[in-house]
């Protein structure tokens, strides 16, 4: 499967939602034809209990869904995970690997998080791969070659064009309302640019990279203007209609 618009914005709700918050999916699905005549896809990734209903729900609105994790194997004796098979079964277009909350919760490694996208790609999903660095690291002045290296080993070896997306995601940023510099996300979104075309070329250059970290209404179109930021990855500001839509409008501005 493919993603190739001009910006993707993919809403993360995390563990929040029950049956009611199907209510503010459909409201957001409301406006997901509109965005694409705009070349802006929305998806949104529930929790897995909701990801069937909410893909029947918005089902032909143009509104894509997806999950937020997916073992790396096909099935058999793994108690309380889902693989990508599922996620695609249940109408997901996208799966989540290696949110810092993963990393961090899970013990997640670059390597299990590979492995992960990978699954995903054999599935037919777009993996969304996170990446970030903490603030004691940027601190350090290590944020860049943390995220290089997470990069670097959390990429499936084959892809082909447009069949991964990464989003840089500051730890230190994500929930905090605190937002790094334009120029930081600029710097950053080059970085990974550079080291993506210079290991896999042209088909490196297609891989989309999302800014993820308090991304809302505010400040959304500052960041998603910047060079190499083809979207972005939200988490609180997602999970209402109200919160995800001020986004779209401050890009479509
Ligand atoms: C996230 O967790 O992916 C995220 C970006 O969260 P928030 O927008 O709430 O910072």
């Amino acid at each position: 499967m493919e993603i190739n618009v001009a910006k993707l914005l993919v809403g993360n709700w995390k563990m929040n939602g029950v049956s009611t918050a199907l209510g503010e999916a459909s409201l957001i699905a409301a406006a997901a034809k509109s965005a694409q005549s705009q070349a802006i896809q929305l998806a949104i990734c529930p929790p897995a209990t909701l990801l069937a209903r909410l893909s029947e729900t918005t089902a032909g609105t143009g509104l894509l869904t997806g999950a937020q994790d997916c073992h790396p194997k096909a099935f058999g004796a793994h108690t309380g995970d889902i693989s990508a098979a599922m996620v695609k079964d249940a109408g997901g277009h996208f799966v989540i690997v290696g949110h810092s909350e993963r990393r961090a919760d899970h013990g997640e490694s670059s390597a299990l998080v590979q492995s992960k996208a990978q699954a995903a790609l054999e599935a037919g999903l777009v993996p969304i791969i996170c990446v970030g660095e903490t603030g004691a690291e940027r601190k350090a002045g290590q944020a860049e070659s943390i995220v290089l290296a997470q990069v670097q080993g959390s990429i499936p070896e084959t892809f082909s064009d447009g069949a991964l997306v990464i989003a840089y995601e500051p730890v230190w940023a994500i929930g905090t309302g605190l937002v790094p510099s334009a120029g930081d996300v600029l710097a950053m979104h080059e970085a990974i640019h550079r080291s993506l075309v210079d290991r896999f070329g042209a088909k490196g250059a297609s891989i989309q990279l999302l800014y993820g970290g308090s991304v809302n209404g505010q400040n959304a179109r500052d960041l998603l203007h910047l060079a190499h930021v083809d979207g972005a990855l939200v988490g609180g500001a997602s999970l209402t209609a109200d919160g995800f839509l001020k986004i779209l409008h401050a890009i479509q501005e």
